[in-house]
């Protein structure tokens, strides 16, 4: 094998560019020739690719986004479409394909490899953290502290009115930023899509906790739990909780941008090297990650068939230091 293609694909995390670096440079270095194919699948679809050196990962590893650019693509999600996406790669002699990104990108990573023999490895590349197969994804931790840092500055005006706050963070099937940024900013409810409580379940439990806080009261929503997110959830708490001036802030894309932290461009550099390893040692449909500090390799479809569980023991702990 010598030709070798890097692509990333649905919502763009921090870290995805220490990834790429990372594959540029160690595909150089297992001697393969090296190319990047922009904005995802769709940019698969048209041909839309450029040859990489060693030189087009310099000054990347500390840039937010991606230098790939991401889509999504609905003409991938038919057969006609990764035909058209394979004929590409024949055409450039292009035998196997780096694929950064989350579940969907590895969904469309496994059909593709099957249906016309493409080797595919995948690098976890998404800030909800919900793959099976890596205690972490590249640009997990990032979005936690930029949640982290802006819900600090939240609980600032929160305490100067003795507000109660609803704070949404990403998250639309994984609590896991919810979880997490809850415990870091000593958040006093965190409300997550796996871990469901009716309306006035959390009636009770904002009741509960308003009898002893009178600073201010910050309650972390992932934006995919059950009530329908901070702006439906305060619409139903508003008639019973009007005399505690209450405020909804929806953090929103801030998450996904910012310079990566040093755990995720680390993380990246070691990812983005064992999936040009993976391919040079023969394998395909898999993905890295990293558990318990240790290189992992995943079958592809293992990662994003089985639910990855969030700690419940963090969500206890988050219960008893409110
Ligand atoms: P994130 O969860 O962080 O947004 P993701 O990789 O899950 O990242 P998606 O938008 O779900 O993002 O998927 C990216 C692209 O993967 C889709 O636009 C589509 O082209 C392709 N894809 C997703 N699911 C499938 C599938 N079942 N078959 C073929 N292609 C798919």
């Amino acid at each position: 094998m010598k030709r070798v293609a890097v692509l990333t694909s649905g919502g763009d995390s921090p870290g995805m560019n220490a990834a790429i670096r990372a594959v540029i440079r160690s595909a150089e270095h297992f001697g393969f020739q090296i190319f990047g194919v922009r904005f995802g699948y769709r940019g698969l679809i048209k041909g839309d690719f450029v040859p990489f050196t060693s030189s087009d990962a310099s000054g990347i590893i500390q840039r937010g986004g991606t230098i790939l650019k991401s889509a999504r693509s609905d003409e991938f999600m038919t057969k006609e479409g990764r035909q058209k996406a394979a004929d590409q790669l024949k055409d450039k002699k292009i035998e196997a394909l780096v694929v950064i990104g989350g579940d969907g990108t590895f969904r469309g990573a496994t059909v593709l490899a099957k249906e016309h023999g493409i080797k595919v490895v995948g690098i976890p590349g998404t800030i909800d953290n919900d793959l099976i197969g890596s205690d972490e994804t590249i640009g997990y931790d990032t979005a936690l502290n930029t949640a982290m840092e802006a819900i600090d500055k939240i609980r600032d005006t929160a305490d100067a009115h003795e507000r109660l706050f609803l704070i949404e963070v990403m998250g639309r099937h994984a609590g896991f930023v919810a979880l997490e940024t809850g415990l870091a900013s000593g958040a006093e409810l965190v409300i997550l899509p796996e871990y469901n409580r009716d309306i006035d379940e959390i009636k009770s439990s904002l009741k509960e906790i308003l009898k002893v806080h009178s600073r201010s009261t910050l309650v972390i929503v992932a934006e995919g739990e059950q009530t329908g997110g901070a702006v439906k959830l305060g619409e139903q708490l508003e008639p019973e909780f009007k005399q505690y001036d209450m405020r909804v802030a929806i953090l929103g894309h801030i998450q996904r941008g910012g310079s990566p932290t040093a755990h995720d461009r680390v993380l990246a550099s070691r990812l983005g090297y064992e999936a040009v390893k993976a391919l040079k040692d023969g394998l395909s449909g898999v993905m890295v990650g990293v558990i318990n500090n240790e290189v992992e390799i995943t079958p592809l479809e293992e990662t994003f068939e089985k639910i990855k569980k969030i700690d419940f023991d963090l969500v206890e702990l988050s219960k008893v230091l409110r």
